[in-house]
This record gives structure tokens, C-alpha cells and sequence, in this order.
């Protein structure tokens, strides 16, 4: 009875200070229960990504592991041209693809300006794993990629080299919202144990110049993860989210209360300020995930969307956008 009253007193002390905070806007982390396990990712393809992540998730497995094996499956799909295997090329016709990956204690580990590799997640989990180091760049990535027994492919298909062939005869290099010739699938999941972590792996823009490294392998930029707080990735124009340091700066958010939806909303308008003479050359997308499992996404223009997995199921859905 005693120990009942005081759990009732302490229930009423936690109210008591959960109130005035929300007044403020301030989401309490520990008012609603814990939705897991669950997994977001960008795009469509993230629906099947989802799948191959559930299977983990679901079997009490860790986070890690479903998001490396949730972006594995785009990876190696020569079908999605814009990730791993079928990605497109750069202005010189090299396929380079940029990825990393983050638990929930900081652990991280990239790869960027990699060719020749289908899965460069599974390179970016062993930088992570087997270096002292955290990021590895180029031809140095691909040697390290090879000592680990990862085999030497030809990644550019034949589509993708007659759309490269095409292209040079005019050689424009604009890319264009929402006509995708880039995409990136960043995923972010929670775990039964109530874990978190994320991937993300790209080629990148289409057409680039030989050597660009967009946000996707930059840890903060196209993707972030705090196990105390939650998970960001981002898809789109990468150099507009490296200069904000995008996903960094949505779990900064939700660190500072703001529920996902709303981090996601802040960063974009963020995005939105700076952008403003141009807003019509230009796409971002945030996804965004906390500690509860609730959920959040916001992009700077019509036409994101990203698949959610949860005890509920698997969809697809389209993102609320700022410029309307
Ligand atoms: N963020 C990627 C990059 O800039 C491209 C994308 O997601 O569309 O490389």
C-alpha cells in the first residue's frame, strides 16, 4: 500500500512537471508507449527495402543488422538506378557510390567516391567494425573493400551507359526535381530493445563531376542517429543538407523536444530560407524517427515519399512538402 501511494505520488510529481513543458511545446519523450519495432525508408523502393528489415526487426533482431540488410536489396537490384548496382554514372562514366552507416552508440562507419563494389554499405559497416578509422574515400576504400573479400564488379549497365552517351552529346548538367535520376535509400529503424540505427547509400547525382561526395556518406548530413534521441536521413540535393548539417540538426531538434514531424519541418524551412531565389531547382527530403517509435517526414517540394513498417504494416506515403 505504501509503495503504492508513493508510485502514485511520483506519477503525480512527473505530471506535474510534464504540464507546464508541453504548454511550452515541448513533447515529453516518455508520455506515450514505445511503437517497435519499426523501420522508415525513402522512396519506393524503400517498401521492399522494409521487408528484408522487418524480417530482422521481427525476429528480435538488432537495428544494425535490418538496415544493412533493408538497403542491401536496392543495392543489389540493377533495376533501381540510383543505388549500388545500376546506379548511374558520373560525367566520365564511372558509377562512385557514397553510404554509411550508425548504431545507437555513436558507432559509424562510411564510404565515399567508391566504384566497382555492389554493396558499399556492407563496406561502410566493416569501416566501421575493422578500422580504427571512420570514413574511407576512393581508391583507398576499394582496396580496403577488396582486402575484406569484397569482389570487383562492372556496376554501369547498359541502360545506364546509353543514358550517359546520350547525355554527353549535350553534356547539361542540370538535375532536375523530382525527374529522378538520383535517390538515395536512407533507412532508420527501431528495435526491440529499443535500439536505433540507420543506413544510407546512394550514386549519387547523376552526371556529377568525377569526385563529388554528396550528404549520404556524411555522418550529421544523410544520416544521423542518437540512441537517446532518434534517427534522421535525408534524399535529394546533397549539398543543401551538408550545409545544414540535415540530419544532425533533426535529432538536435527532437534532442531540444520538437516531436519528429516537427524537427523535420524546422530543418526543411531552414532549407527553404536559404533557397528561396531557387526553390524550383531544388528537392530535400527528411525523414525522422525518435525513441518511441513516432514518426515524422517533410520535404521541400511535391512528390516525396517513404515507406513506413510497423506491428501495423507496410506503406507507402506521401510527404507533406513546404512550397505549395
Ligand atoms: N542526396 C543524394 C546526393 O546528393 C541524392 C539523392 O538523394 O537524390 O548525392
Amino acid at each position: 500500500m505504501k509503495n503504492k501511494r508513493r508510485e502514485f505520488l511520483k506519477l503525480g510529481i512527473l505530471a506535474t512537471i510534464a504540464a507546464p513543458l508541453k504548454s511550452f511545446g515541448f513533447n515529453s519523450i516518455s508520455e506515450t508507449s514505445t511503437n517497435k519495432p519499426i523501420v522508415l525508408s525513402t522512396w519506393k523502393f524503400g517498401i521492399k527495402a522494409n521487408e528484408a528489415a522487418w524480417n530482422v526487426l521481427s525476429t528480435n533482431g538488432r537495428a544494425l543488422d535490418a538496415v544493412e540488410t533493408g538497403v542491401r536489396l536496392p543495392e543489389g537490384d540493377p533495376n533501381e538506378r540510383s543505388v549500388g548496382l545500376g546506379g548511374r554514372p558520373d560525367r566520365d562514366g564511372r558509377v562512385t557510390l557514397d553510404a554509411c552507416i550508425m548504431d545507437e552508440n555513436l558507432n559509424i562507419g562510411s564510404v565515399a567516391c567508391l566504384e566497382h563494389i555492389v554493396h558499399p554499405i556492407s563496406v561502410a559497416r566493416a569501416v566501421m567494425e575493422k578500422t580504427p578509422h571512420v570514413m574511407l574515400v576512393g581508391e583507398g576504400a576499394l582496396q580496403f573493400a577488396l582486402s575484406q573479400g569484397f569482389k570487383k564488379e562492372n556496376l554501369l549497365v547498359a541502360e545506364s551507359e546509353r543514358e550517359w552517351k546520350e547525355w554527353l552529346k549535350k553534356s547539361n548538367y542540370k538535375p532536375i526535381v523530382n525527374i529522378e535520376n538520383h535517390d538515395t535509400i536512407g533507412m532508420i529503424a527501431l528495435d526491440m530493445n529499443g535500439n536505433l540505427s540507420g543506413a544510407c547509400t546512394t550514386s549519387g547525382l547523376a552526371y556529377k563531376m568525377h569526385g563529388r561526395v554528396g550528404d549520404s556518406p556524411i555522418i550529421g548530413a544523410g544520416l544521423y542517429v542518437d540512441g537517446e534521441v532518434g534517427a534522421a536521413t535525408a534524399t535529394g540535393h546533397g549539398e543543401e543538407v551538408i550545409r545544414v548539417a540535415g540530419s544532425h540538426l533533426v535529432v538536435e531538434l527532437m534532442r531540444h523536444g520538437r516531436s519528429p514531424q516537427q524537427a523535420c519541418e524546422e530543418a526543411i524551412e531552414r532549407i527553404y530560407k536559404k533557397n528561396i531565389k531557387r526553390l524550383n531547382e531544388i528537392q530535400i527530403g527528411f525523414i525522422a524517427l525518435n525513441k518511441n517509435g513516432e514518426t515524422g517526414a517533410f520535404c521541400l517540394q511535391k512528390g516525396f515519399n517513404y515507406a513506413k513498417y510497423d506491428t501495423t504494416g507496410n506503406v507507402l506515403i506521401d510527404s507533406d512538402y513546404k512550397v505549395k
